[in-house]
C-alpha cells in the first residue's frame, strides 16, 4: 500500500497546514514531523496533547511517519476520564506544545515538545527522514477513543488500511481533489476533526485552514473568497451560521461559493438543513459514521437536497438493516426499522483492551452499530436514533426520537428538542420531550407542542410530557449526552 500521506514523499512548497500564525508547506511538514518521528520511533504508543493547532497535526503525522500509534486526548477531558483513558492506553509519552499546561495526571509521561513550524534548514546532503513509509498497513495508526455518548469512552483501533480506505471512499463520493482547501474548526482528539479534517486534506495533498475555534466571522473569512472550498461543521455550527445568514450577506456569498459543506457527528435538523438551502442556494451535505467504521454513508454532493437522511453507503462499504429478531431486511419500504450493521475495508481493527466488547460488537464480519434506520427504495439512509437512548417503544409502535425533535424543532418557540422514552404503565413507554424554549419568557404550552407534532407525523408520536430547559446537556462535539438529562 502506498503511504498515507503521498505528498510528504515528495515534498514541495504547496500549503499543507494553516492555523493562525503557524503555517507548514508539505517540505516544512515533512522535515518537521520527520524530526520528530526519529525521536518517538520505538515507543508502543504515544498520546496527543490535541490542542485545535498545527501542532496536533505535526504530532499525529510524526506518530504516523514512525510507525507509532498515536492517542489524542482531549484537552478538555475531565480528571476522571483522562485517567480511565492513559489506564487503558498506557502510552510511553506525551507530545505537547512547549506552553500547553498539561494536567497532573499527565506529569508520570515524559513529554516531548512539538515544534509549531519549520525546523532550521537542513545541512545539505541529509537524507529527509519523511516519507519512508513500509509499514504494514494493518498496523494501528490510531487509538481514538469514542464520545462515551452511550457509555464509557472505548478506545477504538484504526488501522492505515481503514483510514486510508475510509479517507479514499469520501475522495470519490465527494470529488475531494489536492486542489481542496479545507475550513476547519472542530476539535482534533475525534475521528471527524482529525481523520477527516487533517488526514484527509494531507492524504489527497491539499490544505488544511484550522480556525482555532469556531466563528461565524473566521467562516466567512475564510470560505470562499477567502480561498476555502470545503467546511467540514457538526450541526451546532450550522445552526449557528443558520442564525446569523439573515444578517450577514458577506456569510451568505461564503457559503455559496463554496464547492462542498459537509455535516456530520449527530444529526442536523431537517429546519437547519432548509434555512441554509433558502439563504444560500446550497445543500449541506450529511454523512453518517462513527469512531469504529470511519464513514459509512454520505448523501452525494449534487443530487439534490435530502434533509433528514445521511444518503447512501460509500464506495466500498456494505450496509444491511438487521430487525431485533435478527432477520436481515430483503426490501426497502423507507418504514422498517432496523440495526445499521456495516462491513467493509474502512472498519476498525478491535477495542483495546476489551475482547468481549470487540466480539459482541461484530455479527460475523458485520460490525453492530448500535444506530437504528429505515432505508428508502431508492436506497437512502434515514436514521431514527441510537439503540440504546433514541427507540421509543409506545403503545407496540417503535418511535425514533430523531423524527419528533425535527419536528418539535420546526415550531416557532423552540430552540432546542430532545425526546426520550420513560416507563409507562399504560403505554410501555411514553414520549417525553425536552424543549428549550426560543424565548425563556413565554415558553410554548405543552399541549401546543404536543399537537403540532401529532399534526405533522401521526398522533401516537405525540409528546405526553414537554420538560423545560434552559440548555441541553452536550459533549465537545455538540452531540446531545440523553445519559445527563435530569431524572424525570
Ligand atoms: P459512544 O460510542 O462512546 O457511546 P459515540 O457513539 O457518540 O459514543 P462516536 O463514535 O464519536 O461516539 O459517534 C458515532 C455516532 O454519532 C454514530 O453511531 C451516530 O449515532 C452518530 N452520528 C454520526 N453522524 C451522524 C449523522 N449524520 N446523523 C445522526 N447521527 C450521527
Ligand atoms: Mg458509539
Amino acid at each position: 500500500m502506498s503511504a498515507l500521506i503521498p505528498a510528504l514523499a515528495a515534498p514541495s512548497d504547496r500549503p499543507a497546514l494553516r492555523c493562525g500564525p503557524d503555517t507548514l508547506t508539505y517540505a516544512e511538514l515533512a522535515r518537521t514531523a520527520g524530526d520528530l518521528a526519529a525521536r518517538i520511533g520505538g515507543l508502543e504508543r504515544v498520546a496527543v496533547w490535541a490542542t485545535p493547532t498545527a501542532r496536533t497535526a505535526v504530532a499525529v503525522v510524526a506518530a504516523l511517519l514512525a510507525g507509532v500509534p498515536a492517542v489524542p486526548l482531549n484537552p478538555r477531558t475531565g480528571e476522571r476520564e483522562l485517567a480511565h483513558i492513559l489506564g487503558d492506553s498506557a502510552p510511553g509519552a506525551v507530545l505537547a506544545g512547549p506552553d500547553d499546561v498539561l494536567p497532573p495526571g499527565l506529569a508520570a509521561l515524559p513529554r516531548i515538545d512539538v515544534p509549531a513550524g519549520a525546523p532550521a534548514p537542513r545541512a545539505p546532503g541529509a537524507a529527509p527522514r519523511a516519507g519512508r513509509d513500509a509499514i504494514d498497513p494493518e498496523a494501528t495508526a490510531l487509538v481514538v477513543y469514542t464520545s462515551g455518548t452511550t457509555g464509557p469512552p472505548k478506545g477504538v483501533l484504526l488501522s492505515r488500511r481503514a483510514v486510508a480506505a475510509s479517507l479514499d471512499a469520501l475522495a470519490e463520493a465527494w470529488d475531494w481533489t489536492g486542489r481542496d482547501v479545507l475550513v476547519h474548526a472542530l476539535p482534533l482528539f475525534h475521528v471527524h476533526g482529525l481523520v477527516l479534517g487533517v488526514l484527509g486534506p494531507l492524504r489527497r495533498g491539499g490544505e488544511v485552514r484550522h480556525l482555532g475555534a469556531f466563528s461565524v466571522e473566521g467562516v466567512a473569512r475564510e470560505l470562499g473568497a477567502g480561498g476555502g472550498t470545503m467546511l467540514f461543521g457538526v450541526p451546532t455550527m450550522y445552526h449557528r451560521l443558520a442564525d446569523a445568514l439573515p444578517h450577514d450577506p458577506a456569510l451568505v456569498k461564503a457559503l455559496a461559493d463554496a464547492r462542498l459543506l459537509v455535516s456530520g457527528s449527530a444529526a442536523l435538523p431537517v429546519h437547519d438543513h432548509e434555512r441554509i438551502t433558502a439563504a444560500t442556494g446550497r445543500t449541506v451535505v450529511e454523512r453518517y459514521g462513527m469512531s469504529e467504521t470511519l464513514m459509512n454513508t454520505s448523501v452525494r454532493p449534487g443530487a439534490g437536497p435530502r434533509p433528514g437522511t445521511v444518503g447512501t453507503p460509500l464506495p466500498g462499504v456494505e450496509l444491511r438493516l438487521v430487525e431485533e429478531d435478527g432477520t436481515v431486511l430483503g426490501a426497502y419500504d423507507g418504514e422498517t426499522v432496523g440495526e445499521v450493521q456495516v462491513r467493509g475495508p474502512n472498519l476498525f481493527s478491535g477495542y483495546l483492551n476489551r475482547p468481549e466488547a470487540t466480539a459482541t460488537a461484530f455479527d460475523g464480519d458485520w460490525f453492530r452499530t448500535g444506530d437504528m434506520a429505515v432505508r428508502e427504495a431508492d436506497g437512502t439512509i434515514r436514521l431514527v436514533g441510537r439503540k440504546a437512548t433514541d427507540l421509543i417503544k409506545s403503545g407496540g409502535y417503535k418511535i425514533g426520537a430523531g423524527e419528533i425533535e425535527n419536528a418539535l424543532l420546526d415550531h416557532p418557540g423552540v430552540r432546542e428538542a430532545a425526546v426520550t422514552g420513560e416507563p409507562d404503565p399504560d403505554l410501555g413507554e411514553r414520549i417525553v420531550a425536552w424543549v428549550v424554549p426560543a424565548d425563556a419568557a413565554a415558553p410554548p404550552a405543552a399541549s401546543a407542542l404536543a399537537d403540532h407534532v401529532a399534526r405533522l407525523l401521526a398522533p401516537h408520536k405525540r409528546p405526553r410530557t414537554v420538560r423545560y430547559l434552559d440548555a441541553l446537556p452536550r459533549n465537545d462535539l455538540g452531540k446531545i449526552l440523553k445519559k445527563r438529562l435530569p431524572a424525570g
